[in-house]
């Protein structure tokens, strides 16, 4: 018996072995403002009427017919034509693990801005990609241009990340300087566009100039996180490859119901939006003004801090029932930083009561 499991372990890539699982914080019964969910549901009258919805959907069939539906529908949202293709991912990170697959091959590399969202490297990481991490500026965690200009130079590489805006950062780039990477970038560049309903700007008119470069978008932010939809957007002969490499029914029929009903209803999100650009306004300015904290400009629905001592904020936050994420460990650059979530204006409230009171 052990000796079975033991030989079957054994053909576990090494690397595999030696990985450590995503870890998702536990939040039960916490004010939780660790992952950048909009806090918002649907009013009731909505979720009622999505019920309706979704107990007329066929549970016995493959999904096929409402996910090619919805991809279109996702590119209108967004306010592309026909011209651009479209592909779905169960979530953006699958799209992320998709793009991997798609330019993996011994001695290409996947290049992003550092500090940065984790999954691209991971997900290259598996692919035995290599990853370039080039890091931002230190001071306002803008890309360092040079630095960027010279590791596309030095390593030519096939998959180049930048969220726009980033995460944990918070920031957008300055559109100059993205269209010269784009540019000079050999291969593919995916704008992830994770916090668009957040920002004052995105990526489509440099998508419809650059052919190289995808939109990738995801409604986890908009309000669905639990549902698991991700989308890219470009030209169709680079989005036909990654359709080749998504696995046929990767998206649940009742999660496209769901999104197809969420997308008739998009002025409730983009009033959902509008209330968490204002509220985190008001949470920067709150934050800024604790003493000991810097708080960076955001264009997310989370804004990064720098604290005295990252490590005792979280915990005593957390002994106080409010989840925040400690991204101390991430990267040097974000030595004592914390990422706070919006919330609600209440959640927000609360949060700035804990906080000044861990802080005083
Ligand atoms: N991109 C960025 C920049 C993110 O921060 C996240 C999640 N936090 C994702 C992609 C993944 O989102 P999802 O898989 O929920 O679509």
């Amino acid at each position: 018996m052990t000796a079975a499991l033991d030989q079957a372990l054994a053909q576990i890539r090494p690397d595999v072995r030696a990985a450590r699982a995503y870890v998702v914080q536990p939040s039960h019964g916490v004010l939780k403002l660790d992952a950048m969910e909009n806090p918002y549901r649907l009013p009731t009258a909505l979720q009622q009427a999505l019920g309706e919805r979704l107990a007329a959907v066929a549970l016995n069939r493959y999904p096929a017919e409402r996910t090619a539906l919805l991809a279109r529908a996702l590119a209108r949202h967004a306010g592309v034509g026909d011209e651009v293709g479209v592909t779905l991912g169960n979530g953006s990170d699958e799209l992320i693990g998709l793009l991997s697959i798609a330019v993996a091959r011994p001695g290409a590399s996947v290049l992003a801005p550092v500090p940065g969202f984790v999954m691209y490297e991971a997900f290259a990481k598996q692919q035995r990609l290599d990853f370039i991490g080039v890091p931002l500026r230190a001071d306002d965690f803008q890309l360092d241009e040079p630095a960027m200009l010279a590791a596309i130079r030095e390593h030519q590489p096939a998959l180049i990340y930048l969220a726009y805006p980033n995460n944990p950062t918070a920031t957008l780039w300055d559109a100059a300087v993205i269209e010269r990477i784009a540019q000079a970038a050999p291969g593919l560049v995916v704008m992830d566009e994770a916090y668009q309903p957040f920002a004052s700007a995105d990526s489509l008119a440099l998508m419809a100039r650059q052919k190289n470069v995808l939109v990738m978008r995801t409604m986890s932010k908009f309000g669905l996180a639990g549902v698991r939809i991700g989308y890219l957007l470009g030209a169709p002969e680079l989005v036909d490859q990654i359709e080749k490499l998504r696995p046929p029914y990767n998206i649940s029929v009742l999660n496209a119901e769901a999104a197809l009903f969420a997308l008739e209803h998009a002025d409730v999100y983009a009033a959902q939006a509008a209330e968490l650009r204002e509220q985190r306004e008001r949470l920067f300015a709150a934050l800024q003004a604790l003493p000991g904290v810097h708080a960076w400009p955001s264009q997310g629905n989370m804004i990064l801090a720098r604290v005295p001592d990252a490590a005792a904020t979280f915990a005593a936050l957390k002994a106080r029932g409010v989840l925040i994420k400690n991204v101390s460990a991430l990267h040097p650059l974000l030595a004592n930083c914390l990422r706070f979530t919006v919330g609600t204006p209440d959640d927000n409230t609360r949060l700035l009561a804990e906080l000044t009171s861990c802080l005083s």
